[in-house]
């Protein structure tokens, strides 16, 4: 009994890589159709960013690579990566002094990861690569589907025959099941909304950001560091309106990530010379301007895009049994959790984990009932899709939303007294009561694989109890010490009170 399907994936990005990997390791038929062309041939633009970015990787996204059928790729993804172990608070004392401030995000120890995402997304096609049942169609942009007959039309980019000044071909290609990893501005997504009631919601924050560079040391000897900040930290300039991060990179350099309102972009762009670039910096991200040297923090300010964030939520993400969207043309979101790739990555595993329950069913029945063993694939998928909307849409929402929520935190709530306290609590009761099971929000989402909507189910708890035990530290001894003095002076009290009633009353009464 032949089951090889013909599974499409529009977009090679890290997410739609694994996808194919995911589908070609259980024997599938895999073209990938990419828009852009191959990403490991130098004169490919990388997709929006000047240089390559550095993202934080960390449990989700590894534990999703790590069931993808290939044990070489972990291993040599993992080998590439800088642990981060905290975030290092940078600011200015009021003498004028600058200071560092780590704060650990794992009280076990626990760490997430600095990756290249170009390296990664190269490795994931490397390995594609040596399968033979995957085929690539790089320069492919898909222009066109239709979901009742399966079909999808794609416009051909060629170099030659475009610089001939030739009309780009089109090409019309068949499938049985399509992945849409087609990135925040899908035209998966948009072609299905023709074909089933999606609910769709998208929102631009009022935040622009654009890259900068802090070069490795240049007279580092064998011994000494290269980086010029600890290479093991995310590195914040909390600013409340603005923030500035840096993420370690292999070669010593760190990529940084300025975040402001489009308005200060505004001003800061109106200043061609970037007089005031430095002085912002200076004034807003102590210590920066001793990292970046000014000429170079106005070049990249000046060269590089500033680029908006979207957040995008939208249900279903599938249709049928034809198609389905993963990543960011699911669920695109603000980058404050560092959740974006990894909760795509972990769309994969949970897809493809309910696919083979429900191809695990036995089809023989069927196919001896007549049934053609296509047509009982296509009932099959069409199961494990609309579960796998069922499932995944509420986790979608919950990262979007807590991404949304991390930015305030990221900006302004790591220095708040109020913050800090609950992890402390939080952290203590982990490490001292184990058998509560507690955590912090971010470790329950950094560091495990529970469910989006659980965790954050599970935070709203821990916090309702946290706060009922305030209230009764604080309260219970207020209330014990009230009912004491009641009892020992009785009769005072109560003379006491009776006055301070009769004095209410004629103050009401002569109103
Ligand atoms: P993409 O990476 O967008 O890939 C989509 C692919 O589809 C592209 O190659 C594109 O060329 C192709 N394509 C588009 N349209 C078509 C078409 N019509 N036909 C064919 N192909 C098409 N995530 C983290 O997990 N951790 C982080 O620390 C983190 N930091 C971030 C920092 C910033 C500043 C930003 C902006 C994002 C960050 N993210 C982070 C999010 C992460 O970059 C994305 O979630 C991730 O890249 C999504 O991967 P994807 O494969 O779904 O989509």
């Amino acid at each position: 009994m032949d089951s090889r399907q013909k599974v499409v994936v529009v977009g090679a990005g890290p997410v739609g890589s694994l996808a194919a990997l995911y589908a070609a390791s259980r024997g599938d038929d895999v073209e990938i159709y990419e828009l852009r062309g191959d990403l490991r041939d130098p004169s490919t633009t990388p997709l929006n960013f000047t240089r390559s970015i550095n993202l934080a990787l960390s449990e989700r996204g590894i534990n999703a690579m790590r069931h993808a059928g290939q044990p070489k790729l972990i291993e040599h993804v993992m080998a590439a990566t800088i642990p981060m172990r905290g975030r290092m608070i940078h600011g200015i004392r009021p003498n004028g002094d600058l200071y560092e401030a780590p704060q650990d995000y794992d009280v076990h120890g626990r760490t997430i990861f600095a990756i290249d995402r170009g390296g990664l997304n190269k490795r994931l096609l490397d390995i594609l690569e040596e399968m033979p049942n995957v085929k690539f169609f790089f320069n492919h942009k898909l222009t066109g589907a239709d979901f009742q007959r399966n079909k999808a039309w794609f416009v051909v980019a060629e170099k030659e025959a475009l610089a001939a000044g030739k009309q780009p071909r089109e090409i019309e290609i068949d499938f049985d099941l399509m992945i849409g990893a087609d990135g925040a501005h899908s035209s998966v997504r948009y072609h299905m909304m023709k074909y089933t009631r999606m609910d769709y919601q998208q929102e631009y924050i009022d935040t622009l950001w654009c890259e900068f560079q802090i070069q490795p040391k240049k007279d580092s000897g064998s011994k000494s560091s290269k980086f010029k900040i600890s290479p093991n930290h995310l590195h914040i300039w909390p600013g409340r309106d603005f923030m500035f991060i840096a993420i370690p990179s292999e070669d010593g350099s760190f990529t940084c990530t300025l975040f402001a309102p489009a308005a200060v972009f505004g001003q800061l762009e109106a200043d061609r010379e970037g007089v005031k670039l430095a002085p912002f910096f200076d004034q807003h991200f102590p210590g920066v301007t001793s990292l970046i040297p000014p000429p170079e923090l106005i070049a990249s300010f000046h060269q590089n895009p500033h680029l908006p964030l979207i957040n995008v939520k939208c249900k279903p993400h599938h249709c049928s049994s034809s198609v389905v969207i993963v990543g960011d043309a699911a669920h695109a979101m603000v980058p404050f959790y560092g959740q974006g790739m990894n909760a795509g990555l972990e769309d994969v595993r949970i897809l493809f984990g309910i696919l083979d329950k429900h191809a695990a069913v036995d089809s023989s029945m069927a196919t001896e009932a007549g049934v053609p063993i296509a047509a009982t694939r296509a009932a099959q998928r069409e199961l494990a899709l609309a579960e796998y909307t069922a499932v995944r849409v509420p986790d979608a929402h919950a990262i979007n939303d807590l991404a949304l929520q991390n930015y305030i935190e990221m900006r302004a709530s790591v220095l708040s007294p109020v913050y800090r306290l609950r992890k402390f609590l939080e952290e203590s009761l982990s490490v001292y009561v184990p058998r509560l099971g507690w955590q912090t929000k971010y470790s329950r989402v950094s560091f495990g694989n529970e469910r989006y909507s659980e965790v954050v189910a599970k935070s709203e708890h821990q916090g309702r109890v946290l706060v009922r035990g305030l209230i009764g530290a604080v309260g219970l001894p207020l209330i014990s010490g009230g009912l004491f003095l009641y009892f020992r002076y009785r009769r005072a009290v109560e003379v006491s009170l009776r006055e301070l009633l009769r004095g209410l009353a004629g103050f009401l009464n002569s109103r």
